[in-house]
């Protein structure tokens, strides 16, 4: 009888019951307590969700991050909030975010570093290490959810992070060699083991999905020391060494050789190794097969599964156990509470709920026949076909225009050199030119009217009238303040990738399919399902409408084809990069409407070209090769005299300034306050020939920079990057801040600019 199991739920909530509970619990409204209640009783939910599974995981569950739990179950702390008062998980908050001086504890703390978990858009909390790290086991919070799983009459799988990996995840702050403090952390694996036993737990899932990046000699010895020790312990739960996300290359065979006594291999992305895998995995070891995509949406062909593991099935009888490829953490929870959903393309979905029922139908087809479960077969094979065959999904004059594609349409007319002289007798600019990444405050009278207007509550005339004003007021704003490019404000979007998925054929949006992105913070991604089309202009209108207002130019506001895909559910019957390049054809056709209608700046946001990079190096330059030659179709099919931008907010460019040079947009305005223009580096480094805006006003924070702080950031770019070449800009986009404090800075960033030209 072969098993079938799960990586990890969702822990949101299907309604983001934890969300809302815990802003409020931060708020002060709820107590600790009834905090703790609202954990207890999603997870008892969501086990009773899973009830149909053989074993159900534990240490899911988080209030934040399950990386700081896990720091948090070592006794992990970093440093700075060592010897603070307050309960355990006040100093788990006080990690998790941060805490400021407005806190009547006064016991300030800055937050702990998030970054991306893998290539998710899941965000964890760094685990921070250096010589004086300790470890001391504090398993009371995970036991206790051991107990509450055993008396609700389930048998529990504990979920952790594997001790190679969460050394991996962390970041030295010390230069201490991470490895160095393997063996310590070993001792407490130990004894977490021990106490997991003691408690009748009988299988640990221990992730290690650092198997699936690039590793060197001493990562990969790292994983051999280490499980030979916790293969020497005695009194030990069974350990299912987990990986996810990619495959395991290189590793496959030091994955096989470690003594553990299960495997779960990601077999959806590394469907291409289960034939080694089952070669290598010996006549003891269970192997757990992650058949079912946990990081999109669509159904699994249940029937085409069915007959790949049929065979893997018949050898390993019940050595094989079959799960989602990866924790559900990244697919919404529930389609059943999707009520407005298009129908048609409703029918071939599956979000976490679903993708367990279909698990339990490939569980019941293996160990019971297929005709025990001939329906939901039948039912799922007609989902697919329906997909397959689909007139919407399918759209041969979309395939017919991609498939004309040639490398000329990427090409501008003439090189930057070229067309710079042009630009600038064009858009007679002053020395250190001054702009806007585009949004400015989104106020509550803006987003009221937005919903009003969505609801059917307020008509278009009047909904067009009032986003004229807010149009009319950004553009008189900046007319005061004497910026020289100016921006409509992008009042109108609620999201710079809702608005164009909205309005382009192939998209639809659920109401309720959340996902986790940090701690109470989640995102809604849009589902591309079918080929692509834009049927009218998106923009044109409104920019058309900001130009009409002002002699200075209006730059065109769009966002670019990798950031819409990067940031959506997007096809699996088809390559990413196809996807990408018939975003690129539509937004193509907005920059060319938007130049008709005499816009000369466009800029073009790529905030998510970095983050689609591929785990492995070996697979980067594939990805940025289409994910450019994406962004030039959008872009290049203008005149030289057309000035194209685009905006990247973050920070790390050495590793891709190659693919942002070939990118070659005319301006490129990047975050760079908060680095303090070292970054400009790689650019100087580079020879980067085109103009660069570096940002001189932190966006993220409240503080309102001075004049001063932003001339001696600019005269710093100016090391690097000659001022003919230069921008004056913010970091990104206005719209979380208050007009309040957005006025004095940008006049303070004009006045800056205008000193720098005085003395040039
Ligand atoms: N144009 C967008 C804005 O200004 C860019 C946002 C972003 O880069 N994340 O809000
Ligand atoms: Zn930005």
């Amino acid at each position: 009888m072969i098993k079938i199991h799960n990586l990890g739920f969702p822990r949101i909530g299907a309604q983001r019951e934890l969300k809302f509970a815990l802003e409020k619990f931060w708020r002060g409204e709820i107590s600790e307590q009834a905090l703790e209640n609202t954990g207890a009783e999603l997870r008892a939910h969501h086990w009773q969700v899973q009830a149909d599974l053989d074993l159900v995981p534990v240490g899911d569950f988080s209030f934040y991050d399950h990386v700081l739990d896990m720091s948090c179950l070592l006794g992990h702390w970093p440093e700075r909030v060592q010897g603070l008062s307050g309960s355990e998980l006040d100093q788990y908050f006080r990690v998790a975010r941060g805490r400021s001086a407005q806190d009547s504890d006064c016991q300030c703390v800055a937050a702990g570093e998030m970054t991306k978990w893998f290539d998710t858009n899941y965000h964890y909390i760094v685990p921070e290490f250096s010589a004086e790290t300790a470890f001391n086991l504090n398993p009371q919070r995970l036991l206790a959810q051991v107990k509450q799983a055993q008396a609700l009459g389930h048998t529990p799988k504990v979920v952790i992070q594997g001790p190679v990996t969460y050394l991996w995840l962390g970041k030295s702050k010390d230069a201490t060699d991470k490895l160095t403090l393997l063996p310590k952390l070993l001792s407490v694996y130990a004894q977490l083991l021990h106490a997991l036993a003691q408690e009748g737990v009988r299988w640990v899932q221990v992730d290690e999905s650092a198997l699936v990046t690039d590793l060197d000699s001493q990562w990969q010895q790292a994983f051999t020391s280490a499980y030979q020790y916790l293969d020497a312990l005695t009194h030990k739960p069974n350990l299912l060494l987990t990986t996810y996300f990619g495959d395991l290359a290189q590793h496959l065979d030091l994955a096989l050789s470690l003594p553990v006594q299960g495997i779960h291999l990601d077999a959806v992305k590394a469907q291409h190794e289960i034939t080694q895998v089952l070669a290598g995995l010996g006549d003891e070891k269970i192997l757990s097969l992650g058949v079912i995509d946990g990081r999109n949406i669509w159904k699994t062909n249940l029937t085409a599964t069915l007959a790949a593991l049929q065979p893997i099935a018949q050898s390993l009888g019940e050595r094989l156990w079959l799960a989602p490829s990866c924790s559900l953490l990244h697919v919404p929870v529930d389609l059943a509470q999707e009520t407005q959903l298009d129908q048609e393309v409703a029918t071939w979905l599956a979000f976490a709920v679903q993708k367990l029922q279909e698990l339990k139908i490939l569980q019941q087809a293996l160990n019971h026949g297929e005709a025990s479960v001939a329906q939901d077969l039948a039912d799922n094979q007609a989902a697919i076909q329906a997909r397959r065959q689909s007139k919407r999904v399918h759209k041969p004059e979309v395939q017919a225009r991609l498939a004309r594609i040639t490398p000329e349409l990427g090409q501008r007319l003439s090189p930057y050199a070229q067309r710079a002289p042009q630009q600038a007798q064009k858009l007679k600019l002053p020395l250190y030119p001054t702009t806007t990444i585009g949004s400015f405050p989104q106020t509550a009278d803006i987003r009221q009217a937005r919903r009003d207007w969505r609801l059917g509550r307020l008509d278009e005339p009047t909904y067009q009238t009032l986003m004229r004003e807010q149009i009319a007021h950004a553009v008189k704003v900046q007319e005061d303040l004497g910026l020289d490019v100016l921006v409509h404000g992008e009042a109108e979007r609620n999201d710079m990738v809702e608005y164009f998925g909205e309005q382009l054929e192939g998209y639809i949006f659920s109401q309720n399919g959340w996902v986790q992105s940090y701690g109470s913070r989640c995102v809604k991604p849009p589902i591309l399902f079918g080929d692509i089309e834009r049927l009218q202009p998106m923009t044109l209108e409104w920019i058309r409408y900001a130009q009409s207002l002002t002699d200075k130019p209006m730059k065109g506001m769009l966002t670019g084809p990798v950031t819409i895909l990067n940031w959506s559910f997007v096809r699996d019957d088809q390559p990413r990069s196809t996807s990408c390049y018939q975003l690129a054809l539509a937004i193509r056709d907005e920059v060319l409407d938007l130049e008709a209608a005499g816009i000369q700046v466009i800029q073009i946001d790529e905030a998510a070209l970095r983050e689609g990079l591929p785990l492995r190096a070996s697979q980067w330059q594939t990805y940025l090769d289409w994910a450019v030659q994406a962004f030039r179709i959008t872009a290049n099919g203008v005149s030289d005299q057309t000035q194209i931008h685009t905006h990247m907010c973050y920070s790390e460019f050495n590793d891709i300034i190659q693919a942002i040079a070939a990118m070659d947009a005319d301006v490129i305005t990047i975050e760079t306050s908060r680095s303090d223009m070292e970054l400009l580096q790689a650019f100087e480094d580079f020879h980067y020939p085109n103009e660069i805006g570096p940002g001189v006003y932190d966006i993220h924070s409240p503080n309102i920079p001075t004049q001063a702080a932003m001339e001696a950031l600019m005269r710093k770019a100016a090391d690097f990057i000659p001022a003919q070449r230069l921008w004056v800009n913010p970091d990104c986009g206005l719209k979380t801040r208050q007009w309040s404090e957005v006025l004095p800075a940008l006049e303070a960033m004009v006045k800056a600019a205008q000193a720098l030209r005085v003395q040039a």
